[in-house]
């Protein structure tokens, strides 16, 4: 009898533990992705970036002689539906962390449980289980290095080669077209602008690891920081759909560093923050919800965000930093580790509104979108979250420019205005936006949403009298 592999975000076939315990079983394998557009829970370029691994993975999945079955509906529904249909009796998947997903899966282990069906669920998506990590006393960190400390010398899960084929069942359950599902329906920009920055699969993933760990992780320390200069590993993307494992990026940087080359054991520690994300996620959920330190619930954020968020979101604050990342964002679906820093600080300090804006307008637009390193990115940036920046840590995008964009490459690549001779991904970004949008058809630039100084003594006022109060 069939065993289901229950597909999520783990669009692989190596380092996959719920493949493997598949495998393990010795019988045929129906890999199964459920549609459920609610229990997905995914803006609108995340869910279009799915639709794209999906439709590379079922030709993974092709390439091994199996199919992928796509079925839409209540995942427990669905799962007993095609249970009635293939006569399995096993199901598999691999763990997802967030509150909701923990939920659901309890419920339907129990219920699966219940109608005598082999349940087995996997980890895989992170290389330590969040409960495996704890302090002396037994709790969570809430600090970084520590965290850091206590795995960076553990031992992590082999890596795990693809297998040559699937064994098939002997009739498919019957499969939805993708097509039917318009993943990208939602997305207000052209999709067709958006897919070419888009590294899409297992295969592009694994090749961009080895090129990052041949030329580039060497320069990663000094470079990664400079958003013109590609130096980072830019696997982000690849990591939240699951078609590159933490593991061969800990194993592969491992080597490398072991090899003498600089920059990897701070690759891999960058790594761990997506871990650590995870374990904050895990012990404390209400980090995506609610200020993680209490004493931030009395800050005055502006009450009617309206036009200055508008302005942020469409790149138009009049301040190049903040304007080119935003494009980026809009254009590629991804954003630069620093630039992120950048617009989190302006939208949260010097225009004083709320994270939670934010990081809704980040879950909407990137197609990395991970609901642990996102809510921990904001919390962190704005001071409310655990080990975050001080408040009055606040950046000053033209001072950043100077720093991190010395020849102004980045802001030449995002913003058209000014340049008579524009690169394409300038241009890309008028492409994309939608007409509703009505951008100043002259092309000027606009006047600053803000003056620097005030906003910053605006912010630190606020700050001081949420606290004196407080
Ligand atoms: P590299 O520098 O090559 O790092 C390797 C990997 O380490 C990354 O792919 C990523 O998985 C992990 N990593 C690196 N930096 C961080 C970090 N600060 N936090 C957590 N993990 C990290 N990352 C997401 O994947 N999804 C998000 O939704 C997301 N939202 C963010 C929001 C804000 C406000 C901020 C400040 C950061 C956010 N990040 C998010 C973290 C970080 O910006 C991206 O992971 C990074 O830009 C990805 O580029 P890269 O793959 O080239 O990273």
């Amino acid at each position: 009898r069939p065993v289901i592999w229950w597909i999520r975000r783990d669009l692989r076939l190596r380092d996959n533990p719920a493949l493997s315990a598949a495998l393990e079983t010795g019988a045929p394998i129906i890999p199964l992705y459920i549609h459920d557009p609610q229990d997905e829970g995914l803006g609108a370029a995340p869910k279009f970036r799915l639709g794209l691994g999906l439709e590379r993975f079922a030709k993974a999945l092709e390439g091994r002689g199996s199919r992928l079955t796509l079925r839409r509906g209540k995942a427990l529904d669905v799962l007993r539906d095609v249970i009635a249909e293939s006569g399995a009796d096993q199901v598999v998947w691999s763990r997802l962390y967030d509150p909701e997903a923990i939920k659901r899966n309890s419920e339907i282990k129990e219920q699966l449980k219940a109608d005598d069906i082999t349940v087995k669920s996997t980890g895989g998506r992170l290389m330590f289980e969040p409960w495996t990590v704890a302090t002396k006393e037994g709790g969570m960190y809430k600090v970084y290095t520590p965290f850091w400390k206590s795995v960076r010398d553990r031992g992590v899960d082999d890596l795990i080669d693809a297998p040559a084929r699937l064994a098939k069942p002997e009739d498919w359950p019957k499969t939805d077209r993708l097509a039917d599902y318009s993943m990208g329906a939602a997305m207000r920009r052209g999709a067709d602008v958006v897919a070419p920055y888009c590294r899409v699969g297992e295969d592009a993933a694994l090749e961009q690891l080895d090129d990052f760990l041949d030329d580039r992780v060497a320069s990663y320390k000094t470079d990664r920081d400079f958003p013109a200069r590609a130096a980072t590993s830019e696997l982000s993307e690849n990591l939240a759909w699951g078609e590159i494992s933490p593991h061969r990026m800990w194993h592969l940087g491992a080597r490398a560093m072991a090899n003498g080359k600089q920059g990897a054991e701070h690759f891999l520690k960058e790594v761990v923050w997506r871990e650590f994300a995870y374990h904050l996620m895990y012990h404390s959920p209400q980090i995506l919800t609610r200020n993680w330190r209490e004493e931030w619930d009395g800050f005055p954020w502006q009450e009617d965000p309206g036009e200055a968020l508008l302005r942020w979101q469409q790149g138009r604050t009049g301040y190049d930093f903040v304007d080119a990342a935003m494009r980026e964002l809009y254009v590629t679906g991804k954003m630069h580790n620093r630039a992120r820093m950048i617009v989190a600080s302006f939208l949260t300090k010097h225009l004083m509104i709320h994270w939670k804006h934010g990081m809704q307008w980040f879950e909407d637009c990137l197609v990395d979108w991970d609901p642990a390193s996102n809510a921990m990115g904001w919390q962190w940036v704005a001071g409310s979250g655990p080990d975050a920046a001080p408040f009055f840590r606040i950046f000053n995008p033209d001072g950043q420019l100077v720093k991190f964009d010395p020849k102004g490459r980045y802001v030449r690549n995002w913003i058209a205005e000014g340049q008579s001779d524009c690169p394409r991904t300038a241009l890309d970004f008028y492409d994309a936006i939608p007409r509703s949008w009505e951008l100043d058809p002259d092309m000027k630039r606009p006047e600053p949403v803000i003056d620097l100084k005030r906003g910053r003594e605006r912010a630190l006022e606020a700050y001081k009298d949420s606290r004196d109060t407080g």
